[in-house]
């Protein structure tokens, strides 16, 4: 399985694409700014979309990718998968005709170019070889992360959240973890602000990768522009015991 980071900022400037990461050629979990940097033919590839949640960063190009990509998808809808209170916003506040047009039922109600599958956790997807699994997480909005195992290697992504017990022990409940990308978007300096918009600081973080019973390689993502240098490197100090990864666009794991 490869695991592509298209987007992993906790914003924009140069260098810095949102929330984006590609499994395989075919799945992405999100739709940041990351996305547009593939090439129309890579985007043609994508038919799935895993949604961790509705904040901007994480779904910025849905509605111009479904716009791009119009007449492919006339031929092979793009299958979004999500919570179902997630895709309502979605529904409600993008593709609502004033933001942009309702893909939902474009070119026709019948057929559309887009469509929903509402997942859960404890129920897994197949998806052409690869299991995914929704994960329950604790963000400031309904939100979910997600882990993908194909051929008995397992990757998993938290999305946005901060401290809590359900996402690492849904972790745990499995027997493999090969790579983990966790977010931690704020400095410690910074711990109340981010436990109130419902991110790791490295003090959260790092008490949380305690409960992981699995020892992945773990990349971090989310880190806040102009504050990347400081968090990581206070992840590296309050964390030595594994192996963490500062991640860029463009990094590329095979598991
Ligand atoms: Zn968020
Ligand atoms: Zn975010």
């Amino acid at each position: 399985m490869q695991i592509t980071v298209l987007g992993c900022s906790g914003g924009i400037g140069a260098g810095r694409r949102t929330t984006c990461i590609m499994i395989d050629d075919d799945i992405l979990i999100d739709c940041g700014t990351g996305v547009a940097d593939l090439s129309l033919e890579a985007m043609g590839r994508i038919s799935h979309l895993l949604i961790t949640h509705t904040h901007l960063d994480h779904i910025a190009c849905l509605p111009l990718l479904v716009d791009t990509l119009f007449s492919r998808l006339k031929s092979r809808p793009l299958v979004i998968h999500a919570r179902a209170d997630c895709m309502h916003i979605i529904h409600d506040h993008i593709f609502n005709w004033q933001i942009w047009p309702d893909f939902f039922e474009l070119p026709e109600r019948e057929r559309p170019v887009v469509q929903f599958n509402a997942m859960e956790p404890d129920v897994p997807v197949q998806l052409g070889g690869r299991r995914i699994d929704m994960l329950p997480v604790a963000h400031s909005v309904p939100a979910a992360g997600y882990r993908i195992e194909r051929d008995g290697v397992a990757f998993a992504f938290s999305g946005d959240t901060t401290s809590n017990d359900v996402f690492w022990d849904a972790l745990n409940a499995h027997e493999n973890l090969d790579l983990l990308f966790v977010e931690c978007a704020y400095p410690d300096r910074d711990r109340s602000l981010g436990q109130q918009a419902g991110h790791y600081c490295p003090s959260l973080l790092a008490h949380d990768l305690a409960k992981l019973r699995h020892a992945p390689r773990v990349g971090i993502t989310h880190l806040k522009p102009g504050e990347e240098d400081e968090v990581f490197l206070a992840l590296q100090a309050k964390i030595p015991g594994r192996q963490l990864l500062r991640l860029c666009s463009g990094d590329v794991f095979t598991i």
